[in-house]
């Protein structure tokens, strides 16, 4: 309990620390408004990869090293954050904290099922303390650093405790479900596992825009106007079921622009974020709604979910075979009784931290491949080639223009701006008849009331 204390006492340390030495970063947003270079114009000597330089040429030098600055830190952020889970489950483990941890939950029950509850409870809050530190670093401070995060400390801790407490209500569900199947079905517990991995994940999917997405957010109608009038109209084209028009203040906590199209049958919503309302221009806004509702009629959410529960199917094999091993050599010496027993589930986190970061590029292609037909889709649905290429554009100030091949497969979840913008400049070659890239600017950006 006194390493718990010292471990507050340096968060709260490093807390003033960070607040002495934020300060304010350059405006690395391009200017709002649709952006169509000169080269990426139709016309007779259209040619694709010059055009795609052309809208790669809008980010200054100073504004492309930030960015590449940023993703490449992000690079090694993953590394640090396994070592450092690694770090504080060893710590659990042989300071006999698990162990401890199990034998309180055990004297509050004896029922299996409730002590791994229980100890779920004091596992989670337990691994919120240790690892606050990493996430001040990494989720507050850089993002600010950055110029990427709206939010002063205390709404972000508060974002952090509201986090955790959906935690505190999904976590003992999980481990009661998964170490159920452990302590019945014996060997084969991991295949059992593979399939609560993929019913909850499925679960969850339809639960969070409903139940936890309004704890962070407001979101509110669209008012009556040019873009709802065009979502809906994109949304109808392409067989998507809805007359939800939502929009949300994610300028709360980011200057990130995102949208998205969530649920199933009647409660299928499209949901734009205020930063695309207010920062990019009516083109850009069809563009990135084409690609997510691309994301909608292609049935995205039950492939992936079906696929990464495949990759965690994987994970929980891994995990059988390896457990045993590390429970020869250590369990004996940190108390931990078998797999079924819960004090062992820090080594379990570490094994499967292991198995997630080397399988990193395997997940990250089978995502980055959906998003590509995301695109496809998008740029077919709502022929809008430069919204597109412009709203990637704006994407660069967070994710690295133009990474190498391998870098992309490995790191990148979404395909690169660079490959965004030449796929987009690919289909103007082959459309060149589109209004918009015909017709005159500026297009700025449609006036709306604020999200509030
Ligand atoms: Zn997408």
């Amino acid at each position: 309990m006194r390493n718990l204390f010292v471990v507050l006492a340096l968060c709260l340390g490093l807390l003033f620390a960070i607040h002495a030495n934020a300060e304010p970063t350059l405006n690395r947003d391009l200017p709002p408004g649709l952006q169509i270079p000169d080269a990426a114009r139709p016309g007779p000597n259209f040619d694709v990869d010059r055009a795609t330089d052309a809208y790669i040429n809008l980010l200054s030098p100073e504004q492309r090293a930030k960015s590449d600055a940023y993703f490449e830190g992000g690079y090694w952020l993953q590394l640090w954050n396994l070592l450092y889970g690694i770090g504080v489950s060893i710590l659990l483990l042989a300071s006999g904290w698990s162990r401890r941890m199990r034998e309180t939950a055990q004297r509050i029950s004896h029922r299996p099922w409730l002590y791994t509850a229980i100890y779920g409870v004091f596992w989670l809050l337990t691994m919120s303390v240790l690892s606050f530190p990493l996430s001040v670093y990494a989720d507050f401070y850089r993002e600010h650093q950055y110029g990427l995060a709206t939010q002063s400390f205390g709404p972000w801790f508060l974002d952090q405790l509201k986090g955790l407490g959906v935690g505190l209500v999904i976590l003992p569900f999980v481990l009661m479900a998964v170490y159920a199947a452990v302590r019945r079905a014996g060997q084969r517990w991991w295949v059992i596992a593979g399939g609560l991995s993929f019913v909850f994940s499925l679960f969850f999917s339809m639960l969070f825009p409903v139940f936890v997405a309004p704890l962070f957010n407001d979101y509110k109608p669209l008012p009556e106007g040019d873009v709802r009038t065009a979502v809906l109209s994109l949304a109808h084209a392409n067989q998507i079921p809805t007359e939800h028009v939502e929009w949300f203040d994610a300028s709360r906590q980011t200057t990130r622009i995102s949208a998205n199209v969530s649920g199933f049958a009647g409660t299928t919503r499209v949901n734009l974020n205020d930063n695309l309302m207010n920062k990019t221009s009516l083109p850009e806004i069809k563009a990135v709604m084409g690609h997510e509702m691309g994301h909608y009629v292609l049935n995205h959410s039950l492939r992936l979910t079906i696929y990464t529960s495949l990759l965690s199917l994987i994970g929980f094999w891994f995990i059988n075979f390896s457990f045993g091993w590390a429970q020869a050599r250590w369990g004996h010496r940190y108390g931990v009784e078998g797999l079924a027993d819960p004090a062992g589930l820090p080594l379990v986190m570490v094994l499967f931290a292991v198995f997630s970061f080397v399988t990193t590029p395997v997940s990250n292609s089978i995502v980055r491949q959906a998003e590509a037909e995301a695109d496809a889709f998008g740029l077919n649905a709502a022929r809008e080639p430069n919204g597109f290429a412009t709203s990637a554009m704006r994407l660069s100030t967070y994710r690295k223009i133009h990474p190498g091949h391998w870098e992309e497969i490995i790191f990148y979840d979404h395909p690169s701006g660079y490959e965004r913008v030449h796929a987009s400049m690919q289909w103007l070659k082959e459309n060149q008849d589109n209004p918009t890239a015909n017709a005159p600017l500026p297009v700025t950006a449609p006036t709306v009331t604020p999200a509030k």
